[in-house]
């Protein structure tokens, strides 16, 4: 049982459309009806539907986030891309950067790095996803690949209040499989230390991503450095969802 508070991050992937707008009516009555505890549920849709989520989500407790953002602070001829003065303008205060299927089409550290400072710059709270492949983990290189991935990453950026770390391990996105307790929290305890010893933060936020489901929680909960969860396939049923936040307190 634990009574921090916590987030819950809802990552739709490429999933949605306007008719999943009702399935969100069962989430926005528990977020008004749940009192016990204290927690923040962030729904990240395609770009296509921030507008009606942020439209959908006012005077309730919830809120929206982009899934990435491009990099450039202006207006511009990108042709299909969206940047972060155009995502705060339409109601989201949450982009995700540095997912690892965005990593996996060629996004570097150096481009994440460009893209959380203009996030930040145009004052959404960042979502920032690092994380190991299993060929890595395999070759005892998380820490290394978790380091790089923070240090280039946050590079020139003093300020981390506005930033949650989400550890994804690739080898656990949709994959159903989840690190062992012991494990995972290692890997918590060694990203805030790094961001308290490199980056002289006092504290960090630290969130875990990869298969949560309304079963495993009940052991990912147990990681009290944890701050919450960002979820994927499982965010897309609301009834799942809920019994996540539900029994994360529990
Ligand atoms: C994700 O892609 O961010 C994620 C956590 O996915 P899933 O929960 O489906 O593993």
């Amino acid at each position: 049982m634990t009574n921090k508070y916590m987030y819950f991050i809802a990552n739709w992937k490429m999933y949605g459309d306007l008719k999943s707008l009702n399935t969100l009516d069962k989430v926005i009555k528990f977020s008004k009806s749940y009192k016990k505890n204290k927690f923040k549920l962030i729904y990240c849709p395609p770009y296509t539907l921030l507008d009606a989520f942020s439209s959908k989500f006012k005077k309730t407790k919830l809120d929206v986030g982009a899934q990435n953002c491009h990099e450039y602070e202006s207006y511009g001829a990108f042709t299909g891309s969206v940047n972060s003065k155009m995502i705060k303008n339409i109601g989201a205060n949450f982009v995700i950067i540095g997912h690892s299927e965005n990593r996996a089409q060629g996004e570097t550290n150096l481009l994440i790095n460009k893209k959380i400072k203009d996030a930040l710059k145009n004052k959404l709270k960042v979502i920032f996803c690092i994380g190991e492949t299993l060929f890595e983990k395999r070759k005892r290189k998380t820490h290394k690949i978790l380091s790089t991935q923070i240090i280039q990453g946050l590079k020139n950026i003093t300020n981390l209040s506005n930033v949650i770390i989400a550890y994804e391990p690739i080898w656990s996105i949709g994959t159903g499989i989840i690190p062992k307790t012991d494990t995972l929290s290692d890997e918590i305890k060694y990203i805030k230390s790094l961001t308290k010893t490199k980056l002289k933060q006092k504290s960090t936020k630290v969130l875990y991503g990869g298969s949560v489901n309304s079963r495993n929680i009940k052991d990912l909960k147990e990681i009290s450095t944890l701050d919450g969860f960002l979820i994927g396939g499982a965010s897309q049923d609301s009834k799942k969802f809920i019994d996540i936040v539900k029994k994360t307190f529990i």
